[in-house]
């Protein structure tokens, strides 16, 4: 009995296998006449990986053809009539696979849908791998069975952008839609699905109200700061929002925009990009009663969304939650067309955003969460102020996806690398990142483990290795967005990953994975080369490594980074020969003019920072850089005295890394009056700026009037100051008619 019980049961499975699977040849792609672009293109794909694949001869035709079996690709009348399935049920994004023994039907939600669907499909059934541009794992397969059924799926974030050079910038449109991307700077065509484009982007409120149009004759249009209203100057305070006939005038000007950009489907009616908010009697008074800054802007923001519904009835209206709009609204709640941008904090950005450690900003999330269905997450994961340097936070990244995914979130831009195309394990971070905003229940740490095994093949141990003691090295550590050097590194812990890269490079075969590590290690020597002589020489004192001659390494570096487009150092800043001199990775003799005071101190007390080592906002507007027999490397800049702006930038970096703490300092400038009004006045600011403690911390300014300034260069004592490897020493124009121009030559400190 028991015997003929079994051989029933293994009847009933085997011809439940047999119904359930087919065998998946003599393959045709149907796409009919009334298919999309985006559908076209995803039949040609479907196309090219599927003779890949199985080596079938497969070709496109616009009706099914008989003795085939039959994939029909679109949203298409045809897919509708062969399909039972309700494709309203389907959200944006949504991707639709259905299986059947005689045919198949890949579709999904217009304009991407489908082509979704097509590398889902290649992705979760016939095992394709699209890891990076250049790493795709496709199979070749005879005797393929699927089994039949239905997959549907929409995302629920369906805003998806990770800012990464080869997903946004060099726009691969295949790549893109192979990694789900679909955000703004994407600008992806029809033909690849297209993106969502935020008509002005962010900090919109200049764009439609700019002073400069308005100021002079509806001052009280703009903010009141400290009872006086002035021009904003470089966009630098925002518009009073409790001023009725300002807020008629933006309407109008946002309709006309609108107008001239047809294809707007979302547009940012934002906050300026800075903390001046409107102080007058009646914004006061609004926030006195209502609540806070946040309920005025979502007042104002309401307001300015019905009109534009009146005219426009399916546009989103966006704004940003923001700095002093963070924190939810009291009172007034966000219409259901408004999407609410919230910007993440910039610091611990290695611990999860449910840590206590960001509390406040966490609270924010719930309470925006419970008042809006359209909360948007704007994370910033990268280091903006040294972009080179590792910088391992991509699991929190992930993990942080999750969480907002788990309060309601439907977009997410995650500001990543723009500037650099490899640096940074920047692969990585866009597949894994891409994969979880599609699907936030996956595993971060099984991501990032699948990504590296696939990419660094032979070398993966040691590389999964790397990424994880970089892990390890942050984890009681507060990793900011501004962080100048990997300052918790030691050197026991710089052999230990000379150690590991050495076995990464011995063990790769190709010359693929070999550059792929090399990337990766010239990251870590920048990191090495950033400490002083004594703490690298404990390092080389091991043999891990060749002693590195800087200036030859600093030349290679910038030859390679060029070459390769990894020439991005900061967000604003490229990387040139000024920031290897400025950190003292690539040593300049110190010029022949010693100051008197530096005479009779040992040379490595004093400390000259030359003019080459700037970065320069306006540059050839505000700030030149000019040769000058007088200066003392025979170079100098040139600051007009009309501007007003934080035109020089100096790092410090490398005279932190010396042991230049606590300085003197001192500044060789010249200049020349003009003599307009006859006036004093001031003729240049200067001081520190701290990256990690905020402008001039441990250090103050210092202020010369017109009088102070020398017409020949001159050394002039600044004060004392704390310097630290974020700190840079910054020069300002003084906007003073009386001044024409002044000179820098170099900074000078003297250890105290
Ligand atoms: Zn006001």
């Amino acid at each position: 009995m028991l015997k003929i019980l079994f051989t029933f049961i293994a009847i009933i499975i085997s011809v439940s296998c047999f119904a359930q699977s087919v065998t998946f040849k003599n393959l045709n792609i149907v796409c009919p006449s009334d298919a999309i672009p985006a559908e076209v293109t995803a039949a040609k794909e479907l196309q090219k990986y599927l003779t890949k694949i199985t080596k079938e001869n497969i070709v496109i035709t616009d009706t099914k053809k008989d003795q085939a079996y039959n994939i029909y690709i679109g949203l298409t009348d045809t897919t509708n009539k062969v399909s039972n399935f309700n494709f309203n049920e389907l959200k944006k994004d949504g991707i639709y696979i259905s299986i059947k023994p005689d045919f198949m039907v890949l579709a999904g939600n217009r304009k991407a849908g489908t082509l979704y669907a097509v590398y889902e499909f290649l992705e979760k059934y016939l095992n394709c791998k699209f890891y990076a541009v250049d790493e795709e794992i496709i199979p070749t397969k005879t005797n393929i069975k699927l089994s039949v059924g239905d997959y549907s799926y929409s995302p629920q974030i369906f805003y998806r952008e990770p800012w990464y050079y080869k997903v946004v910038r060099n726009r691969n449109n295949d790549f893109q839609a192979k990694m789900r991307v679909n955000g703004h700077f994407a600008d992806i065509p029809d033909e690849w699905g297209s993106s969502n484009y935020l008509l002005g982007w962010c900090h919109t409120f200049s764009l439609y109200m700019n002073p400069d149009v308005y100021f002079d004759s509806h001052p009280d249009w703009f903010a009141e700061r400290d009872g006086k209203r002035e021009k904003p100057f470089l966009l630098r305070e925002q518009p009073c929002l409790t001023n009725k006939e300002m807020q008629a005038e933006m309407i109008k000007n946002i309709l006309k925009t609108i107008k001239e950009n047809p294809n707007t489907t979302v547009v940012s009616v934002s906050q300026n990009d800075n903390n001046n908010y409107c102080t007058c009697k009646n914004c006061t008074a609004f926030v006195k009663e209502h609540g806070n800054q946040a309920d005025l802007l979502i007042n104002y923001v309401n307001e300015v969304a019905d009109a534009i519904t009146k005219v426009y009835p399916n546009i989103i209206v966006e704004t940003l939650a923001y700095s002093y709009t963070v924190e939810p609204p009291k009172t007034i709640r966000p219409n259901k067309n408004l999407l609410i941008r919230l910007c993440s904090e910039f610091d611990n950005v290695n611990t999860n955003i449910n840590d206590p450690k960001h509390k406040k900003f966490a609270d924010s999330i719930s309470a925006w969460k419970k008042m809006t269905n359209n909360l948007y997450h704007w994370d910033y994961i990268c280091n903006i102020t040294q972009l080179q340097i590792p910088f391992p936070n991509q699991k929190t990244v992930l993990d942080d996806i999750k969480i907002f995914a788990n309060n309601n979130m439907v977009g997410t831009f995650l500001q990543g690398d723009y500037w650099n195309k490899d640096i940074s394990f920047a692969d990585m971070r866009i597949w894994t990142s891409s994969k979880m905003l599609w699907n936030p229940t996956l595993n971060s740490s099984a991501l990032i483990k699948e990504f590296m095994t696939a990419y660094y093949k032979e070398s993966s141990t040691y590389m999964i290795d790397i990424y994880s003691t970089y892990e390890d090295l942050y984890k009681n550590y507060d990793l900011s967005i501004l962080q100048m050097s990997n300052n918790t590194f030691k050197p026991e812990d710089y052999i230990k990953l000379f150690r590991l890269f050495n076995a990464a490079q011995k063990t790769a075969k190709s010359d693929v994975i070999k550059n792929r590590v090399s990337i990766e290690r010239r990251s870590l020597e920048m990191s090495f080369l950033l400490n002083s002589a004594k703490f690298q020489n404990k390092v080389y004192s091991t043999g891990v490594i060749k002693k590195i001659d800087g200036n030859q390494w600093a030349e290679d570096y910038l030859k390679w980074a060029k070459e390769t487009s990894n020439l991005g150092l900061a967000e604003v800043k490229t990387l040139d020969m000024g920031y290897f001199i400025g950190t003292g990775i690539y040593k300049i003799p110190k010029s022949k003019k010693i100051p008197e005071f530096c005479k009779n101190i040992p040379d490595e007390n004093w400390f000259e920072l030359q003019d080459v080592t700037a970065s320069l906002a306006g540059e050839g507007t505000e700030v030149f850089r000019i040769d000058d027999p007088d200066a003392s490397d025979g170079k100098a800049l040139k600051m007009p005295g009309k501007f007003l702006n934080w035109s020089i930038q100096m790092s410090l970096l490398g005279a932190a890394s010396l042991g230049f703490n606590d300085v003197d300092v001192y500044i060789t400038v010249k200049g020349k009056k003009s003599g307009t009004t006859g006036g004093n006045g001031t003729s240049l600011g200067c001081g520190v700026h701290d990256q990690e403690g905020g402008p001039l911390s441990g250090g103050g300014q210092k202020i010369l009037t017109l009088d102070e300034m020398p017409t020949e260069y001159k050394d002039i004592y600044v004060g004392r100051m704390k310097i630290t490897k974020s700190s840079y020493f910054w020069f300002s124009h003084p906007n003073n008619p009386d001044l024409d121009y002044f000179m820098v030559d170099r900074v000078i400190l003297v250890k105290k």
